[in-house]
């Protein structure tokens, strides 16, 4: 029995509306969106944070960042824009122990975050 829900999603064990998967990553919809369009990209071999990620392969993370542009650009996202997000510890305000990747957009997103 897996805990760890991302992990659960990654290996199709909880439901999520998956967008996109490849054999390293999964993007799924958040199941609490704060944007019109507010999709999660995650690696599926658990790390717990991006700080925590400490024996990534070295082209590992340079892809991920590149699906997550493709991905927005696919969605039809970047004449528009959109932001990238990584909470990262507590004070970050990263509340699954899983490494993810936010990808807000669909409306102006302000900038400072509070
Ligand atoms: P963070 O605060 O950066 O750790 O973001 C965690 C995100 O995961 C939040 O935006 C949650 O709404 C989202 N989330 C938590 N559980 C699920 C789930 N089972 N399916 C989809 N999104 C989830
Ligand atoms: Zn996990």
């Amino acid at each position: 029995m897996i805990e760890c829900v991302f992990c659960r999603i990654a290996q199709h064990e909880l439901d999520a509306q998956i967008v996109d998967e490849d054999p390293d990553f999964i993007a799924f919809h958040d199941a609490h969106p704060v944007a019109p369009v507010h999709l999660l990209l995650i690696p599926k071999r658990h790390v717990a944070s991006l700080a925590e990620w400490t024996e990534v392969e070295p082209d590992l993370a340079g892809r991920w960042l590149l699906r997550a542009r493709d991905l927005a650009a696919r969605s039809g996202l970047a004449p528009s824009g959109y932001r990238l997000v990584i909470n990262t510890g507590e004070w970050g305000g990263q509340t699954v122990a899983h490494l993810h990747l936010h990808l807000l957009a669909g409306r102006l997103l302000k900038w400072p975050p509070g």
